[in-house]
């Protein structure tokens, strides 16, 4: 059985939940689902829509508000009780917090920042990226393992829907609340999003290829003449050319769009997570040997300060 933690906040469910559902029902063989969280039933209600054997809430008010003690007390206890053959958890802050504790309190190993999972001979693999996304290594635990899977590494919408909903059982934390060394501060807000990418149809990115700020006008135009909205890799948003609420990526928005245009972007690990979902992906940049090119459908090699223009004209036209 695959133990899949998921993530909720206030009652509101991380999409990156569902992504890891999906790399468990792929994997194979029966998923629980467990939410921890001091009110779930909403929660829980929502994931039993899954094609999953069941969905356990760890209740307790030790775990209204996230601590890294709560956790791994109370997660460990759950892993002793169940028995599974790994546990897959969205590489969410939260996780990247407790996970580390919780594979050592479990006394199991903790693969970080899976792409994907395959077996071979009999034995599962975890596909994780190293030196810099640049390869990719086959990760073989022996015994249980504690593994996160990378966000946008596999895609929400290709979780299997149950025929009927999946029983949700309620296990009490085993949290003893003295023990909680954190106290936690009012939870961090993000400063709400003017724009919400993770919507739109069509994005035109710019990335440092771009140049100036004032040239970002240009993909403007094109995004204009195609209904698109704009993003941006990291350094532009860095740079303060577009507000944060642009980046695309594992620091930004996951997006998954019809139609992706990517002007001079590298193509990053960091910026591919956040995109690769997109259904058409087109490059534009002067170096063939770009990264973005390994997952563009439609690859233009040339100056964007050419070639953008031909474009617009086009559209136009
Ligand atoms: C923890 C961490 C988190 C990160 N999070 C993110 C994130 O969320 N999003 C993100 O995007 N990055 C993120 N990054 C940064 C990421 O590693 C890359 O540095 C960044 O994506 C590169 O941005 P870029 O492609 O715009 O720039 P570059 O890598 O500098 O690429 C510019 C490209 O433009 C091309 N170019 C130049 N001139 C032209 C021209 N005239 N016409 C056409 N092409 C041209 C070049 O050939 C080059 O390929 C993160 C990094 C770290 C360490």
């Amino acid at each position: 059985m695959i133990l899949v933690i998921a993530e909720q906040q206030d009652g509101v469910l991380n999409r990156a939940s569902w992504e890891v559902i999906a790399a468990a029902q792929q994997a194979g063989g029966p998923v629980t689902v467990a939410v921890p969280g001091a009110a779930t039933d909403a929660v829980a209600a929502e994931l039993a829509a899954a094609d999953v054997a069941s969905v356990v809430q760890v209740t307790g008010d030790a775990l209204a508000l996230y601590t890294l003690d709560g956790f791994v007390a109370a997660l460990s206890a759950l892993i002793a009780a169940e028995g599974p053959a790994a546990v897959f958890l969205p590489h969410t802050y939260r996780t990247r917090d407790f996970a580390p504790g919780l594979a050592v309190r479990c006394n199991c190993a903790l693969v970080t920042d899976c792409v994907g999972t395959h077996e071979r001979d009999g034995q599962r693999l975890f596909v994780r990226p190293v030196f810099q996304g640049r390869l990719l290594a086959d990760v073989a635990v022996d015994g249980p393992a504690l593994v996160t899977f990378q966000i946008g590494a596999v895609r929400a919408d290709s979780v299997v829907r149950g025929a009927q909903p999946a029983p949700v059982r309620a296990v009490p934390a085993a949290v003893d609340a003295s023990a909680i060394r954190q106290k936690p501060e009012a939870p961090f807000r993000e400063a709400k999003q003017a724009v919400d990418l993770t919507q739109a149809e069509r994005i035109v990115a710019v990335g440092r290829g771009i140049k100036d700020v004032e040239r970002i006008a240009l993909a403007r135009q094109l995004a204009d003449a195609i209904g698109a909205e704009i993003g941006a890799s990291r350094p532009i948003c860095d740079s303060g050319w577009l507000p944060m609420d642009r980046q695309i990526g594992s620091s930004g928005q996951t997006v998954a769009p019809k139609l992706y245009v990517a002007l001079g972007i590298s193509g990053a690990i960091q910026h591919l997570v956040g995109m690769k979902g997109s259904r058409t992906i087109v490059a534009v940049n002067k170096d063939p040997e770009a990264p973005i090119f390994e997952i563009a459908d439609y690859g233009i090699v040339g100056d964007l300060f050419d070639i953008v223009p031909a474009l617009v004209k086009e559209l136009q036209g």
